[in-house]
């Protein structure tokens, strides 16, 4: 018997200190499939598998659209534009996450507004959010508004940390009183669900990645989910081009 998941963990891979989040495996088709894809000559962002693959994960996850990207990072800094959200504007996201998800969204030369986690789920808190935007942000013409900082507060991005869902639901409905998109982060939730649903549909965006450390892996890859058909034909149209 261990006395926690971590000394049960150390053990399993027989270490003291580091723990790998995921070690990949390769024991179905793998090299099949790649000597099938160079053989098409079809090895960049479009072809057969890349189709199969979207179709397969957008009927896994219950998403209308799942479009591929060429990683998770690249899947949220275009999920972050298709929101609208532009230079100087502020992105509310949690502290308790990958690097990557501030990384995306300062790609476009926005700012991160850091909302703690619940302790429960280890995802972005509806209440501390609800407090947040309560005390610090007026809505104008429409839009909300940090009052602090003056700049408009466009998107939120909740992460499901280490496949754990987040209480997202709340996270939505908080969201929706003061205008903003919901982007989620769901990296490392492939397979988790909330409520029955897939983690990634609830947004109006949601990502994912196929790193080595993921849950599954493309070597490097992303996916956008979203259920509405013309964020899925911009998607697809800015990341092959
Ligand atoms: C892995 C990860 C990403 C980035 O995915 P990449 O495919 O490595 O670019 C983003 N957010 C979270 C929470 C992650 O764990």
């Amino acid at each position: 018997m261990f006395k926690d998941v971590i000394s049960f963990i150390r053990e399993l891979y027989k270490s003291d200190t580091f723990i790998p989040l995921h070690e990949p495996r390769f024991i179905g088709n793998e090299k099949k499939y790649i000597n099938e894809c160079i053989d098409s000559t079809f090895v960049s962002s479009v072809g057969e598998f890349v189709d199969r693959f979207e179709a397969d994960v957008a009927k896994y996850t219950g998403s209308k659209y799942a479009i591929a990207t060429v990683n998770g990072t690249a899947a949220l800094h275009v999920a972050l534009l298709l929101a609208g959200v532009v230079e100087n504007d502020e992105v509310i996201t949690q502290p308790l996450t990958f690097i990557a998800t501030v990384n995306a969204l300062s790609y476009i030369g926005a700012h991160p507004v850091f909302v703690d986690v619940d302790k429960e789920t280890m995802g972005l808190s509806a209440g501390k959010l609800e407090h947040f935007l309560l005390h610090n942000t007026e809505i104008i013409r429409g839009e909300c508004v940090n009052k602090v900082s003056k700049r408009k507060i466009k998107a939120v991005v909740p992460m499901h940390t280490f496949g754990f869902p987040a209480k997202i639901e709340d996270i939505v409905s908080v969201c929706g009183k003061y205008n903003l998109k919901v982007v989620e982060d769901a990296a490392e939730s492939l397979g988790s669900y909330y409520k029955n649903q897939h983690t990634g549909t609830f947004g109006l965006l949601g990502t994912l990645s196929f790193n080595g450390n993921k849950t599954i892996t493309t070597g490097g890859g992303g996916m956008i989910l979203t259920n509405d058909e013309t964020l899925a034909k911009k998607a697809k149209h800015i990341t092959t081009t």
